[in-house]
């Protein structure tokens, strides 16, 4: 199992030792224009609980996120703004992805392996540029196990509301197919 986590929140920072107890990997997917303030995550789509509830909605800083990667947490790239990529130009999902890239590995000293597109929204053109950004993978949102497509990783989405019992079935489902999907060495 492999856990990610989208945004960057700061909450996140409370399942960490939870995480590191049970030995589950995990990564965190950043907005590296996000990261330069820490300010929250305010996309149209999260205008009103933004404002509702600006300090839930906070993302991690540099350092903050440097920290967490020194605890073995990997820092992955969500683009620089959070944009619909699927509505921007070519050149500009290629910025997305290479800028957010190089300003997360010039922070972090570290590599930047991969990418979880915003929305989950990915297509033909858009895992092609991931690839040439540099990335070894890229995330999506779809559960659909039988995309073997390493710049496609489906993922098992578990939202708000989703505890106890209802995560536990989504998570053995996943497992029932005892096909993994991805392996971490195999990439480049
Ligand atoms: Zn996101």
């Amino acid at each position: 199992m492999h856990i990610t986590f989208d945004d960057a929140f700061c909450s996140v920072a409370g399942a960490l030792p939870t995480l590191r107890r049970l030995r589950i990997p995990a990564t965190v997917f950043v907005c590296s224009g996000y990261a330069e303030d820490g300010r929250p995550l305010r996309v149209p789509e999260l205008i009103e609980e933004v404002d509702a509830a600006p300090e839930e909605l906070a993302t991690m800083g540099w350092d903050e996120l440097g920290e967490i990667a020194e605890n073995g947490v990997e820092i992955g790239s969500h683009t620089v703004t959070h944009p619909h990529l699927p509505s921007l130009a070519q050149w500009e999902v290629e910025r997305e992805l290479v800028d957010s890239r190089e300003r997360i590995e010039d922070r972090l000293g570290r590599p930047c392996r991969f990418v979880a597109y915003p929305y989950g929204e990915e297509s033909d053109h858009i895992r092609a540029a991931a690839r040439a950004a540099g990335y070894a993978a890229g995330f999506a949102m779809s559960s659909d196990l039988r995309r073997a497509d390493p710049f496609a990783i489906p993922r098992v989405g578990i939202w708000r509301g989703d505890h106890g019992l209802r995560a536990a079935a989504k998570i053995a489902l996943q497992q029932a197919s005892k096909r993994p999907l991805w392996h971490a060495g195999t990439a480049r």
